[in-house]
């Protein structure tokens, strides 16, 4: 937590800001170790001021302790709690992307005389690259999930749901010990897989189906993302096998690129091209992956309109994906961490045939 403050300030002058508001709850909690469900910090030239309600008044000061930051418990004071606290910056940032219009309009309001200006992506900036507590937890979810996923294969046959393989990941990721699911499982069978979000349905497993599983867990905040496919009675020697080859193909070449300096585009084109000679170019409807840490998708994207480069300590998913109606959907997806000279995979779970 030392230094985030810091480093956070050292973005203000190219921002134009002397002072920022943060209301992001995950940046708050990334800055200052808050895990509050409202608060607002405040970050000036020297110091913080997290302003947060009753409820918090015994967990905010004693995890916000490593970020040298004061904790104000605002009641009916909370105004002027705010502007006494700012009265002295000509230029207050605000996070654009997570202030309401009516949040701002009260916030100009309370800061008459001074200017408010929108800042975007700030503090997610430094969030990108993941120091090595960081990186240990996502590590942790990703083995957590890596064992779930185990459990819910040994379950994968004819007649089984949709909805009981994903309770079965469920349970896995809760009972090893995680904070919770990073996102709702995705399990999606037959038709359903070639619905890249499909939601757990009461439809059961046919021999035949390609079955899709997305999971992942929360350790410590941090999230892990991975995704597997099958097909229920193994290879087909059919189409099947030939998409989904493709698709394994397709994540190899874009891994092989990952590392420091590496365009983010590049990534994204290497996968694209494995699936385009494939004759799936149409096929692969999404981005080829994206930063997991606090948040499940945060920066940097991986996409073709991307313009920066990884950098060592990006934490980073890989998820090339085909998607054809009547056959079904394919995706491969891990998160790996982007080093020097390659990447380390944190998710782990064996491939299938
Ligand atoms: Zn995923
Ligand atoms: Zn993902």
């Amino acid at each position: 937590m030392a230094g985030r403050l810091d480093r956070l300030r050292s973005g203000f002058d190219g921002a134009g800001i002397d002072a920022l508001v943060v209301t992001c709850l995950t940046n708050i909690r990334y800055l200052t170790g808050f895990t509050g469900s409202a608060g607002e910090l405040l970050v000036g030239a020297d110091g913080a001021l997290l302003v947060t309600d009753g409820r918090y008044a015994e967990q905010a000061p004693s995890q916000v302790v490593d970020s040298d930051t004061e904790v104000a418990i605002a009641g009916t004071n909370r105004r002027s709690l705010v502007t006494d606290r700012l009265s002295s910056s000509d230029r207050v940032g605000l996070e654009a992307a997570s202030v309401t219009w009516s949040d701002q309009r009260r916030l100009a309001g309370w800061f008459d005389g001074i200017d408010l200006v929108p800042t975007e992506g700030l503090a997610e900036e430094l969030r990108q690259v993941k120091d090595p507590g960081e990186v240990a937890r996502i590590e942790a979810a990703a083995a957590i999930a890596d064992a779930a996923l185990a459990d819910a294969v040994e379950l994968l046959a004819v007649g089984v749901s949709e909805r009981d393989l994903a309770a079965a990941i469920d349970h896995g990721i809760r009972s090893r010990g995680a904070d919770d699911r990073a996102f709702e499982t995705i399990v999606a069978a037959g038709p359903n897989s070639a619905l890249p979000h499909a939601r757990p349905s009461d439809r059961v497993l046919e021999d035949g189906d390609l079955v899709v599983c997305d999971l992942g867990a929360v350790v410590g905040g941090y999230r892990s993302d991975m995704t597997r496919s099958y097909r229920v009675g193994g290879r087909s020697g059919g189409r099947e096998d030939e998409v989904r080859d493709a698709v394994r193909r397709s994540q190899a070449a874009g891994l092989a690129l990952v590392a420091d300096g590496v365009p983010l585009a590049d990534v994204d084109a290497a996968c694209r091209d494995v699936l385009a000679e494939a004759g799936l170019a149409e096929a692969f409807v999404h981005g080829t992956g994206h930063g997991v840490g606090l948040d499940i998708h945060e920066a940097p994207a991986l996409s073709g309109s991307a313009t920066g480069t990884l950098r060592s300590g990006h934490v980073v998913t890989v998820e090339p994906g085909a998607y054809l109606a009547g056959l079904g959907g394919v995706r491969w997806e891990d998160t790996v961490l982007v080093t020097d000279d390659g990447h380390r995979a944190l998710t782990l779970a064996p491939r299938a045939d």
